[in-house]
């Protein structure tokens, strides 16, 4: 069985209910959700200028990471998302954070339209927080660190 952590936020319109319909589409184009973390006010930063909802979740896929970007950015897409701005205002944004195969390993992944673990995870406390929650033993695979460890490094340096 692998599973991954995924990365929620949004921050236009009715938020939470963007964030609703994105877990229903999860469960059913992804896999089961194992865990679901609180979800997190947030500041707008960025291109952004309006706050954000954050959340996390751990859900089980049969799914490669590839293909799960695909249906992850479907579901942006059919969400009313449009792409204009780098870290703009978006009604969903769903990143792939962390991912745990089969035999319990951290593998990482770099093509041009994917990285795992997430390139700016640790830097980021409103991902840290809600991952923390879902997924405090996961394990950074470049970092060697934990979710535990990288939030707690995060909290003292600010
Ligand atoms: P951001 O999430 O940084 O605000 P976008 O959501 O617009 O930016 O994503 C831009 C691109 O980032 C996606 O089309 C995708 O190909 C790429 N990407 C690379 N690594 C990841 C990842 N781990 N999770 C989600 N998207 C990723
Ligand atoms: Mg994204």
């Amino acid at each position: 069985m692998q599973e991954y952590v995924l990365a929620l936020g949004a921050n236009l319109g009715d938020r939470e209910y963007y964030i609703g319909q994105a877990i229903e589409a999860i469960r059913t184009s992804c896999g089961p959700i194992q865990r679901q973390s609180r979800l997190l006010e947030t500041e707008a930063m960025g291109a952004a200028d309006r706050p954000f909802l954050n959340g996390a979740l751990v859900i089980q896929s049969t799914l490669e990471p590839e293909s799960l970007l695909t249906r992850l950015l479907a579901i942006e897409q059919s969400l009313g998302r449009t792409r204009t701005l780098r870290w703009g205002n978006r009604t969903i944004d769903l990143d792939i954070i962390l991912w745990k195969d089969a035999h319990g390993n951290f593998p990482s992944v770099k093509t041009p339209t994917l990285t795992i673990p997430h390139p700016e995870m640790h830097k980021r406390l409103f991902v840290l927080g809600p991952v923390a929650e879902v997924a405090g033993d996961w394990r950074h695979a470049e970092l060697q660190e934990t979710v535990a460890e990288l939030l707690k490094e995060k909290q003292k340096s600010g």
